[in-house]
């Protein structure tokens, strides 16, 4: 358990994310992270890597570039990213917070299992680093709007700042796709779980191939109770706790009778 609360004014902290270097929504926590402290690095993949969950490259080298001060692309994964950021790049002492995010849509339930954004945090907790994932959820096809994230991130990162922080602890926080005047509060809430999973959809390409696309193409309606989708569908911003032991603990007890 670590017992520090951390000062973000004097923090060092690194910011990633899954949709590139390029990606506006990490401008934008770029801008949050530089209005809490002056002491910010961008460690970002050089291409999109949503959906590449927890990969690390094995079988080719990596190569950064460095795109400005203290602001870097690696040719690799976000899980890439926070290592070649903690090992290589970010020099002098280690960031005391990764920031990844904001990604281009949410990252709720099932997802969580699949995302770059949050992989990246959970490189972070591998590390000893506290790290917090952001994603934006969207309406549809409409242009995303930054207002609600950039009103309430600093001030949640406040908060968890001054909290306990447990070992592989990551925090995962997602946005409504709505104006900051419309939020309904900051929840936290346990992961929730979709009613229905990933699916495929079926097609026939120009050449007159069938082919099967694997994608988001399902609803986000769940039955769970306080989740992070019921507090997203219910227009607040919900803020999980997520946890890197995978055991599932009554099971176990369970198994230890059987395996006795
Ligand atoms: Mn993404």
């Amino acid at each position: 358990m670590d017992r520090r609360t951390i000062d973000l004014k004097k923090a060092r902290i690194l910011v990633t994310n899954d949709d590139g270097i390029h990606a506006p929504g990490l401008r934008i926590l770029e801008r949050i992270a530089r209005s809490l402290s002056p002491d910010v690095w961008v460690v970002a993949p050089e291409t999109e890597q949503s959906a590449t969950s927890h990969s690390l490259t094995l079988r080719r080298p990596l190569r950064s570039r460095r795109l400005g001060p203290r602001r870097f692309s690696v040719d690799g994964t976000p899980t890439d990213c926070v290592l070649v950021a903690r090992h290589d790049l970010v020099t002098g002492r280690p960031p005391d917070i990764v920031l990844s995010g904001i990604n281009h849509g949410g990252n709720l339930g099932e997802d969580v299992t699949y995302s770059g954004t949050v992989a990246a945090a959970m490189e972070a907790a591998l590390l000893g680093i506290r790290a917090v994932a952001f994603s934006q959820t969207r309406d549809g096809d409409k242009p995303i709007s930054w207002a609600t994230a950039q009103k309430f991130a600093p001030g949640i990162l406040r908060r968890l700042a001054a909290i306990r922080w447990s070992r592989d602890m990551l925090v995962n926080v997602n946005f409504p796709a709505l104006p900051p005047a419309k939020v309904r509060g900051v929840r936290s809430c346990r992961q929730g779980r979709r009613d229905l999973g990933t699916s495929v959809s079926r097609g026939v390409d120009p050449g007159g191939r069938p082919y099967i696309w694997v994608g988001n193409f399902r609803s986000d309606a769940s039955s769970g109770r306080n989740t992070d989708l019921s507090v997203v569908a219910d227009g607040g911003i919900s803020v999980t706790p997520l946890h890197l032991d995978l055991t599932h603990k009554s099971t176990l007890r369970d198994l230890n009778e059987v395996f006795a």
